[in-house]
């Protein structure tokens, strides 16, 4: 096979870093501008050059970047890219502490811990210290013992500073430190690792054993870092270290785009990086090649207005490309149907493939609106990072529980469900009333409904009071309440919503909202006056054909819509790219408004998400979302206020009919007419405006701001905008549906701004 002549697909900035030859070499460059090229093509370029595959080591953030990377060097070396040291930094070094592992006391054979595991020997900790694991949650104690590791604390360390014990005193868990002992000696005593023990303990072996040190400096000849603005102290050391015989380490990455500081990432990394090494090559790429110059330039707009960065010019010289879609929708819903019609009519007149279409979210809950229309549409779609809405375990969990209220024979959901939220019923006691069950030719329920016939002493009580709990669930179906008001009470009185209410962590939260999500759904399912049964066993009917769908896709077709959160989509590229959920307190998160950093961060996450899109960038946001069971009013975000709105333009909302749609409720009449003094546009919004009263607006920074009509608004008006405060229009500019204001604002440092008055709030003053 003829190799790849990979040297003439690159410029010439891109070819001195493939070929730079010994010593550091740090690629700082925009988005798109082929860094991963450039590593993977150096790579090649090295071992052509006679180094051997075993003496190099590449890092990356992801398992499928790795394989993909492998995959790019293949093409071009052949099978030799096989003896690679390429992974993640967990899969590397844990390979590495396979083999050395007995200096630390470890065998080879170790166990890696995941995340339940951690959390079960944790509850176990707790419980033995004679903790009460209400005040000390499990998730939260393992998150604080995680940053302490990453931060290299050893728990001997944490123990003596003052710092963290004040924090953990402050906080009414003044024992953090004990646990974070505990922990460690259990760990250790089963031979095994959790994740952030992968890093930590190569660290220690590192400083402790210097041989070993020796022979990996010696070993890697070509330590090589994608994605480096994402390390965190922990990972910066050992590669440091790594290289510091050789000095041969090549990082690549973008400041731009650092998006993990909640993970202890430390962009700090990248920016002091010239002054662990004097002698460094920087290379800077400033050609973007994946996306249209209206992409790019959008996305500048976007990111100039952080105030820590690298000075970047990223241009591209690709087509100009069509303009970014605003799409605005009257509920989340909507939202699902316009994208899934828009990639739906795409798709059809640009002949592409469902591979070509990404729909990029700010957290996970957000996929449901967008499953459920692309499943009407009967466009493929997969779940990147994240299991598909109604296969997680807490959606499970609940639905189990609706299931058994409804069948009690269903033993799968009971053997979900009986120890859920824990009650001290073992899996014996389960396995027992199975059995007892068999044995009598009794179904599970009329052992637990007559427990005490069969079994005594406490599991026997809080076996019976699950019965009496489940029984009060059947009174409510009797009363023949609908699904909303039974899955509501079953949510609250089981105590599921509870655990997930109590628990802080970032993931509890996003179950907690999950729960929430799904009791939204039916809320809708029953507020819709197509359905005309509205019972549990109806919405449950559907909810399992859904199901079955699902497993019935799983058929090998890879051709499918990719779905996945914005930090699941870091490195990758799409030809068409829908961010959506572009609404205040969802995205910016309403987590992250409190600091300038936090912005920033945010920010940053924003340009990941437009930098995506290689032809077509689609943005949307709904106007009103449930919430909590509650219909609430969203704010656009203040990112689309951001963009430079040459580069924008805003869709009209359409009808959308499925025939037998379940939109009925926010769905517009077709054919009204058009009321004097407004435009068709404004009538067919506030038509599509949900009839539900909606909480008020609560978020807007000046409390209580309300919003002119500002159709009549001409040069000279003084208005006011929620964030910006007081300016005066110097300008208009209306183009069709864009109608957009130069203002100039008196406060100092806000300047002239250019909105585009479709989702601007202004005041008319
Ligand atoms: P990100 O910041 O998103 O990680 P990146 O800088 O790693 O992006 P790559 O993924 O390496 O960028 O490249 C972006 C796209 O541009 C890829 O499709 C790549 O194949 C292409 N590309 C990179 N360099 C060139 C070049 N010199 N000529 C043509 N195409 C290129
Ligand atoms: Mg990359």
């Amino acid at each position: 096979m003829a190799k790849d002549n990979y040297l003439e697909k690159l410029n010439p900035p891109q070819r001195e870093a493939v070929t730079h030859p010994e010593g550091p070499l740090m690629i700082i460059a925009g988005a798109g501008s082929g860094k991963t090229r450039v590593l993977t093509y150096r790579i090649a370029w090295l071992i052509e050059q006679g180094v051997d595959p075993f003496n190099i080591l590449s890092l990356t953030f992801t398992n499928k970047a790795a394989g993909e990377m492998r995959q790019r060097i293949e093409a071009v070396i052949g099978n030799d890219a096989k003896n690679l040291w390429m992974g993640t930094f967990h899969s590397v070094f844990a390979k590495i502490l396979r083999f050395e592992g007995k200096r630390l006391g470890y065998t080879s054979d170790f166990t890696i811990y995941d995340t339940d595991d951690s959390r079960s020997l944790m509850r176990t900790i707790i419980k033995e210290l004679g903790l009460d694991d209400k005040t000390y949650k499990p998730n939260y104690v393992l998150n604080r013992i995680s940053s302490a590791k990453n931060a290299l604390v050893s728990w001997e360390a944490y123990a003596n500073n003052p710092v963290y014990m004040e924090d953990d005193k402050a906080a009414r868990m003044p024992e953090i430190g004990r646990l974070y002992k505990m922990y460690v000696l259990r760990c250790f005593q089963a031979n095994a690792m959790d994740f952030d023990d992968l890093l930590y303990n190569t660290n220690v072996l590192f400083r402790d054993h210097l041989d070993v040190l020796n022979k990996y400096q010696h070993k890697f000849k070509h330590v090589m870092v994608d994605e480096f603005q994402d390390t965190n102290v922990s990972q910066y050391l050992i590669t440091r270290k790594l290289s510091s015989v050789h000095q041969n380490i090549c990082i690549v990455g973008d400041d731009a785009q650092s998006i993990y500081a909640f993970r202890g990432a430390n962009i700090q990394n990248i920016l002091n990086f010239k002054a662990d090494y004097p002698d460094l090559k920087v290379v800077k790429l400033e050609q973007n090649y994946r996306s249209t110059q209206t992409i790019v330039n959008a996305a500048n707009s976007v990111i100039a207005r952080n105030k820590e960065q690298l000075e970047k010019n990223v241009f591209s010289e690709n087509e100009e490309g069509s303009k970014i879609d605003v799409i605005k929708a009257a509920s989340d819903n909507e939202e699902g149907r316009l994208i899934a019609t828009n990639i739906f009519e795409e798709k059809n007149n640009n002949s592409l493939k469902n591979t070509d279409f990404a729909i990029l979210y700010r957290t996970n809950a957000q996929s449901r609106a967008f499953e459920e229309a692309l499943r009407k549409l009967n466009i493929k779609y997969r779940i990147v990072g994240g299991l598909s809405f109604y296969q997680r375990k807490e959606i499970k969990d609940l639905l189990a529980y609706l299931r058994f209220t409804i069948n009690q024979n269903d033993e799968e959901a009971f053997k979900r469900i009986i120890n859920l939220p824990k009650r001290g019923i073992g899996d014996t006691t389960v396995a027992k009333i199975v059995v007892t069950a068999a044995e009598n030719g009794k179904s599970v329920w009329e052992v637990v409904s007559n427990i005490n016939q069969y079994i005594a002493g406490r599991a026997a009580q809080t076996i019976d009071d699950f019965a009496t709990l489940i029984k009060s669930y059947g009174l409510l179906i009797e009363e023949g309440k609908d699904a909303h008001t039974v899955a509501s009470y079953i949510a609250k009185t089981s105590g599921l919503l509870k655990e997930l209410y109590d628990d802080k962590t970032v993931e509890g939260l996003a179950r907690y909202e999950n729960i929430q999500e799904l009791l939204n759904s039916i809320k809708q399912f029953v507020d819709n006056p197509e359905n005309e049964e509205v019972t549990l066993s109806a919405f449950l009917q559907t909810v399992t054909l859904m199901t079955t769908a699902d497993q019935e896709d799983e058929d090998g077709d890879h051709d499918r819509v990719t779905l996945m959160t914005i930090h699941g989509a870091k490195g990758l590229e799409f030809k068409y790219v829908y961010i959506v959920g572009l609404e205040e307190n969802l995205f910016p998160s309403q987590m992250m408004l409190s600091k300038r950093s936090d912005l920033e961060e945010e920010r940053r996450l924003f340009y990941v998400a437009i930098t995506r899109a290689e032809k077509k960038l689609t943005l949307s946001y709904a106007e009103s979302r449930y919430n909590y069971g509650r219909l609430n009013y969203c704010e656009p975000s203040r990112f689309l206020e951001e963009i430079d709105p040459k580069y924008l333009q805003i869709s009209r909302s359409r009808v959308i009919s499925y025939g037998n749609s379940d939109a009925r409720n926010d769905r517009p009449a077709t054919s009204s007419p058009v009321p004097a003094g407004f435009t068709k546009k404004e009538t067919l919004i506030s038509n599509l405006r949900p009839v539900q009263k909606a909480a008020p607006v609560n978020h807007t920074p000046t409390g209580d701001f309300v919003a002119s009509d500002t159709s009549n608004l001409k040069a000279g008006d003084k208005v006011e905008h929620p964030k910006f405060g007081y300016g005066t229009v110097t300008k208009m500019d209306i183009n069709g549906n864009d109608r957009k204001a130069t203002i100039k604002f008196d406060a100092q440092g806000q300047g002239e701004k250019t909105l585009l008055l479709s989702f601007a709030k202004l005041r008319i003053v």
